[in-house]
């Protein structure tokens, strides 16, 4: 079955009202390939996703960076993901390792919040990936297969989901996963998918990397055969956003 390449920018906790307009602008100008080759998900902070959402391009789609774990009341400061769903929000990043590592959110709470904003009809990109210390520690595979198993075990649906392989020590780093690193963990969580959840469910899930993807490094990352789009961060702030779009050529 053919996974579509995705391409998402996580634009993080940047940018004024200027400096988003301008983004927008310079997206909606590039030529990049069509909606049947790339699917192209943008993720401005949750203040921004109202203007994003109406300027930008049809083709492309918006996401936000997080949601609240349930439905929504009192919980200050957390927006939920029926609030997305009525913004008309189609996606949403979840268990990005800043919120991990930073806001403390485990397995179980990425997974959790994995299952609600599915159950609300949003689609999830779920972020997963291993610190320098435990790659060194040799046990990449094991962080990964356990963070996962956490998503799977609250999820019973993969359609809506693109799973996001970040190495911690890759991200905002410009340290980038050679072509094999991330074709070696993309194989091994798809052979994780086939053994535990299904082969249908592997063969179709899109797996994308993320970590210092830039325009430079992009393509011969695009062509490992388990590298089903990006995740970009720093890199999806500027124009050279476009040309990592086209990658998926
Ligand atoms: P980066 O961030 O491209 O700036 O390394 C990637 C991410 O955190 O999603």
């Amino acid at each position: 079955m053919g996974r579509k390449f995705f391409v998402g920018g996580n634009w993080k906790c940047n940018g004024t009202t200027e400096e988003v307009n301008k983004i927008v602008s310079t997206l909606n100008a590039g030529e990049v390939p069509s909606q049947d080759v790339v699917e192209v998900v943008v993720s401005p902070p949750f203040v921004f996703l109202p203007l994003v959402k109406t300027s930008l391009r049809p083709d492309f789609h918006v996401a936000a960076q997080n949601c609240w774990v349930k439905k929504g009341g009192a919980f200050t400061g957390e927006v939920s993901a029926e609030m997305l769903v009525n913004l008309s929000i189609p996606w949403v990043i979840i268990g990005h390792s800043e919120r991990r590592l930073i806001l403390k959110e485990s397995n179980e709470f990425v997974g959790d919040k994995v299952a609600y904003a599915l159950a609300q009809g949003l689609k999830v990109i779920a972020c997963i990936g291993e610190t320098l210390e435990q790659r060194e520690a040799g046990s990449t595979m094991a962080v990964v297969a356990e963070q996962t198993k956490a998503i799977a075990a609250k999820i019973s649906n993969w359609t809506d989901v693109v799973l996001a392989y970040e190495p911690v020590w890759a991200i905002g780093t410009g340290k980038v996963a050679t072509p094999a690193q991330a074709q070696e963990v993309h194989f091994e969580l798809r052979k994780w998918l086939q053994e535990n959840v299904s082969p249908e469910v592997a063969a179709s899930t899109r797996i994308i990397y993320g970590g210092s993807v830039t325009a430079a490094n992009c393509k011969e990352l695009a062509v490992q055969p388990d590298v089903d789009g990006f995740l970009v961060g720093g890199a999806s702030l500027k124009p050279e956003f476009i040309d990592i779009i086209k990658s998926a050529e």
